[in-house]
């Protein structure tokens, strides 16, 4: 193993001191962390949105918590400027997706559509997508009323000051329903069941809201929309009755939950039931030693892009260590 360059095998081959799945803010901070440790890292960025590499701020508009950008930076600015940082100390950069890897014995394979790579270490950081409704006019209003993360949107001037609704109803729900309160004028908190899942601290909160208003057996339908074409309210159905009633609202955002895209990893490393990376507390190892999981794919609590990228760093300087130690 080197800590400098990648190296051949005995029977000539060459093996990576690291590869990172992913292009996310969590593999490009982990890209430039191992790049300037001089590990020559080689990085897989996904093809599944189309070829675009940049993760899940490709899909966004501003962002406005990403310290360094006093007036915000858009998504698909912020991703351009950190694969660029990649680039510039030598990351090696593939726009592939990653189809199977083996981290059952050592040297570990990861194979893309495009080529075969052996190498010491990986770090793993594939992301992990907000699940949907898929309502009929979902797409139309993606981004333009409907979201998926309130700390990312919640303040926006699309939502500052209107009635708004947040379906689900378990702590993901609750928490963006009690968040949306500091901007929203009103708050709808659309739930399938006939009672809250939310922790008993979460449940009493919203209940106690006068800025929330909780709708019971309530099944989402579609989107309404204005004669300008902006989203104007809800189409939702009562589950017990099976009436169907509108209700105003300029901005939809969805609790339901994400998955994380581990899928290669399943049965090779510890998962949760919700199929996140389990990695030891405070670290970015998981149950293989010299594979690392960094961002939202061991994440189910934070998922941001800044907490993405600091557990992409502590990734890559753990590979570096590892890498060290094994030399
Ligand atoms: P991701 O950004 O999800 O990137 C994962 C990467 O892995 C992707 O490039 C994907 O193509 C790649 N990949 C997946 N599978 C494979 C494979 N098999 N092979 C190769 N590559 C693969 N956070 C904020 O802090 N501020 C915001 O304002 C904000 N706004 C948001 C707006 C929207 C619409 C969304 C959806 C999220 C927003 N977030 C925001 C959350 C933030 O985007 C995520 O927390 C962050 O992107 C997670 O980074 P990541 O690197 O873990 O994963």
């Amino acid at each position: 193993v080197s800590a400098s360059a990648d190296s051949p095998s005995s029977s000539g081959e060459v093996i990576e001191n690291v590869v990172i799945i992913g292009s996310g803010p969590a593999g490009y901070t982990a890209a430039i962390y191992a790049a300037r440790a001089n590990l020559k890292p080689v990085v897989f960025e996904g093809y599944q949105m189309g070829g675009v590499p940049g993760g899940q701020l490709m899909t966004t508009t501003e962002v406005e918590n990403f310290p360094g950008f006093p007036d915000g930076i858009t998504g698909p600015d912020l991703m351009e400027k950190m694969r660029k940082q990649a680039e510039r100390w030598g990351a090696e950069l593939y726009p592939e997706d990653v189809e199977s890897l083996s981290v059952k014995t050592a040297p570990f394979t990861v194979q893309s559509s495009e080529r075969k790579v052996k190498c010491h270490s990986i770090i793993y950081a594939t992301g992990a997508t907000a699940k949907r409704l898929r309502l009929p006019r979902e797409e139309e209003f993606w981004s333009r009323g409907i979201s998926a993360c309130a700390i990312c949107d919640g303040a926006s001037p699309l939502f500052k000051g209107q009635v708004l609704a947040v379906v689900g109803g378990g702590d993901t729900a609750t928490e963006e329903a009690l968040y949306l309160t500091k901007y929203a004028r009103h708050v709808h908190l659309l739930v399938r069941r006939d009672q809250l899942r939310a922790s008993k601290a979460m449940q009493d909160r919203v209940i106690n809201n006068p800025n929330i208003t909780v709708h019971y057996n309530t099944e989402t339908v579609d989107v309404l929309s204005n004669t300008k074409g902006q989203m104007s309210g809800l189409l939702l159905r009562r589950l017990d009755t099976g009436e169907e009633t509108e209700l105003e609202a300029k901005g939809l955002f969805y609790g339901i939950g994400h998955s994380p895209n581990s899928q290669l990893l399943e049965g090779q490393v510890e998962l949760d039931s919700s199929g996140y990376v389990l990695v030891r507390e405070g670290t970015s190892n998981t149950s293989v030693e010299g594979v690392f999981a960094a961002g939202d794919v061991q994440d189910h609590e934070w998922r941001q892009a800044v907490t993405a990228a600091g557990s992409g760093c502590i990734a890559a300087l753990s590979a570096e260590r590892y890498l060290t130690s094994n030399n």
